[in-house]
């Protein structure tokens, strides 16, 4: 049997009938390999965010059903036109929408999550000779609802696919070279990982890494599905490859540096030091669909048994955290509540952190070093985040970059050893 690849193309690499035409190239160069080959599209260009102006334009809430009738074609021109180039380079080739193959999902608009994937029809197409192109994005429900997947979700799309058909391989392609140590606009050292595990792209791609739908990359670990990420345009780079952390060659301390603008610090002072006062707070945030991200509890002075609760959340939601601290502060009988707009949320990320005492102390010095306060810090297993003034988060992912050897002259070179400080 064959081997299956999935190759993905994103908005940018089918922006026009040009570039659909270059995309048909990298396909049949893949099929000449002797693969299978299914190929995953989104919309071309800008299509999807011109869709819904055009909603807006003529009502401001468009029902949710009629808004996935309306993002959905978008990917179904796409899929049909790179049908045709295909075969007009001769090589046999088959669009297919979400309801043709059968990509399950539950009944929830504009959000979806699948929940199946049908393969019997790709997999006689497949046999056939046929490539097939297939609608990222969409979704079907039981009742022939039509769904999507929520923004960027032709990666999740993608993956899944290869997933369900045990494909060798999930090639995302897109207009950057791959995914690197910190964003190179930032840091011009910053250097193309040829490898990441899936637990590092999904820390990273939560604290702002924009590479990945961090679902596909979910959805790559639960089905342990090679992803690589690499370039539309320089199809002989091979970009980088996430994969299980076991599977890693190399395991340097530090993978990635990332920082993170969304975020305000909300500060909640005083609060009565009882058992239920963090439950009430927090879950009057979450009946609101308020999510929390770093959450810390001050020590509690038992003279005057209170504490301090800091949280962050998305600064967005700020306006409607106060309203419900304000509607559960006779409650939890705090004082006074500050509010803490200019912040940057500085992250390191490596699975090789484990069991390496050290990092955290590294991370802090470096900080200190440059003469950065630290407003609040937080840890997973291969996490440290430190929240710190807007104004310095640039200063800090440079300096953190360059401590943990990851600019690009160095990183070649590391030997997983703890830099001096
Ligand atoms: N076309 C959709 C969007 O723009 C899906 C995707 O591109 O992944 O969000
Ligand atoms: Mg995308």
């Amino acid at each position: 049997m064959k081997n299956i690849i999935v190759q993905k193309f994103g908005g940018t690499s089918v922006a026009d009938t040009e570039k659909i035409k270059n995309v048909a190239k990298a396909v049949i160069r893949e099929k000449a390999l002797g693969n299978d080959v299914i190929v995953v599209v989104s919309a071309m260009g800008h299509t999807t965010d011109y869709l819904i102006k055009m909603a807006k334009e003529i009502s401001d809430s468009p029902s949710s059903r009629e808004m996935d009738m309306l993002l959905s074609t978008g990917e179904g021109v796409s899929i049909a036109l790179l049908a045709m180039a295909l075969q007009a380079q001769g090589c046999p080739a088959v669009s297919m929408n979400a309801v043709q193959v059968g990509i399950m999902t539950e009944k929830v608009h504009s959000k979806a999550r699948i929940i199946d994937i049908k393969t019997d029809k790709i997999k006689s197409h497949l046999a056939k000779g046929e490539v097939v192109v297939v609608a990222g994005f969409q979704g079907v429900t039981d009742d022939l609802e039509i769904t999507t997947l929520g923004r960027g979700g032709s990666d999740t799309s993608a993956v899944a696919l290869a997933g369900a058909l045990h494909a060798k391989r999930c090639d995302i392609y897109t207009d950057v070279e791959g995914v690197y140590t910190t964003d190179p606009r930032t840091v011009p050292h910053a250097s193309r990982l040829d490898e990441i595990s899936y637990i590092e792209m999904l820390e990273l791609a939560r604290v702002g890494a924009n590479v990945l739908h961090p679902r596909a990359v979910e959805t790559a670990k639960q089905y342990n599905v090679p992803v690589r990420v690499r370039s539309t345009f320089k199809l002989d780079n091979l970009g980088t490859l996430i994969i299980g952390v076991d599977e890693m060659e190399l395991h340097r301390p530090v993978t990635g540096v990332a920082s993170d603008l969304s975020q305000a610090r909300v500060v909640v002072c005083d609060v009565k030091d009882n058992p239920g006062t963090a439950a009430i707070l927090f879950n009057s945030l979450a009946k609101e669909n308020i999510s929390v991200d770093m959450i810390i509890q001050s020590y509690a002075r038992k003279a005057l048994n209170t504490n301090d609760i800091a949280f962050t959340v998305e600064k967005g939601d700020i306006d409607k955290t106060l309203e419900i601290i304000q509607k559960v502060k006779d409650r939890i009988e705090c004082s006074n509540v500050f509010v803490d707009n200019k912040i940057a949320k500085v992250s390191i990320v490596g699975a090789g952190m484990i069991d390496r005492p050290g990092i955290a102390a590294t991370m802090f010095k470096t900080l200190a070093d440059l003469g950065i306060n630290i407003k609040m810090i937080s840890t997973s297993e291969i996490k440290i985040s430190c929240i710190v003034a807007e104004d310095q988060a640039d200063e800090a992912v440079k300096g953190l970059h360059r401590v943990f050897h990851l600019d690009c002259e160095e990183v070649a070179e590391v030997n997983g050893d703890l830099p001096d400080v």
